[in-house]
């Protein structure tokens, strides 16, 4: 006989991951005791030493799926005498250390009880358990107990109860646990808020099917729905929320119903179906189908995640838009109160419960690429879970950006990146930033002792690190936007330095005050170098021209020395160009492909930022040949004069769109790779990293890594956060690290 004592750290609380270990322990024949510790669990076992192993070696290869053991520690020893197996109680001095689960989407022992008739939660909206339902959003404060969640004011039943403490059950330690007699209820209310009477969920689904526009409580806040085939149903839907032509998200009832819509490779499936149920960004089966919903090649689709969602489904609803509940720039809506009193005249109904939504958490949004999420939106599913990077990184905040806010906190080798949060310029969604950044620091016991923000003296979340800075007597460092992009695609893989950065993105401050976003940059997270750019192109009235494409088609035009003839306001556009007078210079690509867009005259005026890229690669097939490239002084600038005549003349000669579109990615690529040739030259890296809201773009996205590789670069994509500024603070954070003389781990 002998003893083993194992340390699991990581995710295996409020996971099932005790009652697992004490069916495991049964199996093998052992004694001893578990407990919950600071960092995860311990145990303590007797038993024969091949016993033993055997079960450590099963451990973790058999654990719950919701388990993430980053590590386990282990150490034999004399046997302890133990009789029986026994579960202590938590090791309380440091509750807050340990990791909390995402929401996970029901799972599949829940839906079958759903489902059967006779059993006591036969369609009951809140089933759940240990292996699925609601978490991070249903968590007021740690430690991870029922009266610190939604469900402290839902007192079990005794039935309840029991399966709560039999460890045998799937639920014992289930927090929100519970069941028609004891949990909450769903309740349908009209636009007066009028309660209807019957069932709730057979009421919202007879007003979808009239055509009605239906508000339904998520996990992480309210969605709008409605019929999806309905085109002028989701019209009216895009009029009462003032959302022209920004695409809508779509659930399908299970994968059948998504495959009349799209395509879905083996690798989309996994995802679609996984239990984090991101929504995926599939390719249309026709590009131009389905325009009411989506006007590009893609529509976002994500499968049902919770019972009331299925239950909304039935047999019989195939596909139903479910848009997040806001009003344009303003937080999804999470609060009942507040959804009717928001919503009225836009929702015809409303499909409520009186779980209260602790936290706001948007859908996650990603392509597959490579069998993973590549992501846009980084939330529901995936937050609060850390980017585990190792190394000691210590207590930072780092503060995102603005317009795709996002913060990161750091312990250890954890970073804890925060939800989806929005545009900060709109008021509630500062206040909401701030109250996140609190709630981040209070789960997870974290005492900043370094903000990092950005260069850019306007953006909202560096008045908020200045000002907290200022008030706490913090160091803060400042990192410049697109060293922080190429910092988080580093960090995101593991690297640590140095290599080349092609960071390719809308806006961001640069070091010289004017605004960059073509940049090639070399360095590490330290420091970096600006080896190439683009030709700055001159923005006349500044932040309008990302909105009114045909100005910075003019200026495209104008420099290059092309006709303007046909663009509205030439006459005071060409003024202000040559008085120079507010036309600050920026080195954007998001710019370079709205201008691009507006000369093809695929989109003149855009709804929302980067609809002229996004409607630029949709209309882009593949096609032979590319334009023009010069590549010339120091930095290296690309100087897109002669694309853009080259464009002209194949315009004006009737050379399709399609095709003109196709040709400028080409170039683009080409320009790239010529670009990278001559800094990788120059600097001896043969590694680089691809970042910035640019590369979003599925075309380059998939085909310049391709070319790099080809020619023997090792070239890497983001992975865990998003390529555009809510993957920002990642970077800004491993900056401040090691800036602030931090050891780093080296990474693989
Ligand atoms: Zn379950
Ligand atoms: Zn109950
Ligand atoms: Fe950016």
């Amino acid at each position: 006989m002998e003893s083993l004592q194992i340390r699991i750290h990581g995710i295996v609380q409020g996971v099932g991951f005790r009652p697992f270990v004490h069916r495991l322990v049964r199996e093998y024949g052992l004694t001893g005791t578990i407990c919950n510790s600071s960092s995860g669990v311990e145990l303590e076992l007797d038993g024969e030493h091949e016993r033993l192993a055997a079960f450590a070696e099963a451990l973790p290869l058999r654990a719950p799926k919701l388990a993430v053991i980053e590590r386990t520690e282990l150490r034999w020893g004399r046997p302890k005498g133990f009789t029986d197996f026994t579960i202590l109680p938590s090791l309380t001095e440091e509750k807050r250390n340990t990791l909390l689960s995402p929401d996970i989407c029901i799972c599949d022992d829940c839906l079958r009880e759903l489902l059967t008739p006779g059993d006591r939660r036969y369609r009951y909206p809140f089933i759940n358990c240990t292996n699925c339902g609601p978490r991070f959003t249903i968590i007021k404060d740690v430690p991870y107990d029922r009266p610190l969640t939604s469900m402290g004011r839902f007192p079990m039943c005794p039935d309840c109860e029991r399966e709560y403490h039999d460890i045998e059950n799937r639920r014992y330690h289930a927090q929100p646990d519970c069941c028609p007699v004891c949990g909450p209820r769903v309740f349908f209310l009209d636009d007066e808020g009028r309660e209807l009477p019957g069932d709730a969920i057979e009421t919202a689904r007879a007003w979808l099917k009239a055509g009605k526009i239906v508000a339904v409580k998520g996990l992480g806040g309210m969605h709008l729905a409605c019929l999806a085939e309905d085109a002028a149903l989701v019209r009216t839907l895009r009029r009462r929320k003032e959302r022209d032509e920004k695409p809508f998200a779509v659930m399908c009832r299970d994968l059948a119903a998504v495959r009349k819509l799209c395509e879905v490779t083996a690798d989309e499936e996994k995802i679609l179906t996984g239990f984090r149920r991101p929504i995926v960004l599939l390719r249309k089966k026709e590009k131009a189908a389905l325009a009411h919903l989506s006007e590009n090649g893609f529509l976002g689709v994500m499968l049902p995640y919770t019972p009331l969602h299925v239950l909304l489904f039935g047999d019989d609803l195939d596909a139903l838009v479910m848009t997040s509940a806001n009003l344009s720039d303003t937080p999804i809506v999470y609060r009942n109160g507040e959804a009717l009193e928001r919503l009225r005249g836009i929702a015809d109904g409303f499909l409520l419960h009186d779980r209260d939504i602790q936290t706001r958490c948007d859908d996650s949004l990603c392509w597959v690429s490579g069998g993973a999420e590549y992501f846009a939106r980084r939330s529901r599913g995936y937050v609060p879970f850390p980017v585990q990077l190792g190394g000691e990184l210590g207590g930072i905040l780092a503060c995102g950006a603005e317009q795709k806010a996002s913060f990161c906190l750091s312990r250890e080798g954890s970073v804890f990146p925060s939800q989806h949060i929005g545009d900060l310029k709109n008021a509630e969604t500062l206040a909401h930033y701030e109250q996140q950044i609190a709630h981040f620091e209070r789960l997870f016991d974290i005492k900043p002792r370094l903000l990092v923000c950005d260069e850019h003296p306007d953006y909202l979340s560096t008045a908020y690190a200045q000002e907290r800075a200022a008030r706490e007597g913090l160091p803060l460092i400042r990192a410049q936007h697109h060293h922080a992009h190429m910092a988080a695609c580093m960090a995101d893989n593991g690297l640590a330095g140095p290599c080349i950065g092609l960071v390719w993105d809308g806006t961001g401050y640069g070091e010289d005050g004017t605004t960059w976003g073509g940049e090639c940059l070399a360095g590490d997270y330290a420091d970096f170098r600006r080896l190439g750019s683009i030709r700055p192109i001159p923005l006349m009235g500044g932040d309008r021209a990302v909105k009114e494409l045909d100005r910075v088609a003019f200026a495209l035009l104008e420099e290059s020395g092309c006709g303007t003839e046909g663009i509205e306001n030439a006459a005071l556009y060409r003024q202000m160009l040559c008085a120079g007078f507010n036309c600050p210079p920026s080195s954007g690509m998001g710019r370079l492909f709205d201008g691009v867009a507006a000369i093809l005259g695929i989109k003149t005026r855009a709804s929302y930022e980067g609809q002229g890229a996004v409607l630029l690669e949709a209309a882009a097939e593949e096609a032979e040949g590319c334009y023009p490239v010069v590549l010339a002084g120091e930095p290296l600038r690309y100087d897109w004069r002669e694309t853009v005549r080259a464009i002209v003349r194949e315009r004006d000669a009737g050379v399709p769109v399609s095709v003109i579109a196709g040709r400028f990615h080409n170039t683009l690529i080409g320009m790239a790779l010529e670009m990278l040739r001559r800094v990788s030259a120059e600097t001896g890296l043969r590694s680089v990293v691809l970042s910035g809201g640019t590369f979003q773009n599925q075309i380059l996205l998939r085909r310049l890594p391709e070319r790099l590789r080809a020619e023997g670069f090792a070239v890497y994509t983001h992975r865990r956060v998003s390529c555009n500024d809510e993957g920002l603070s990642l970077g800004q954070l491993m900056i401040a690290a090691a800036r602030s003389g931090r050891a780093l781990a080296a990474g693989k």
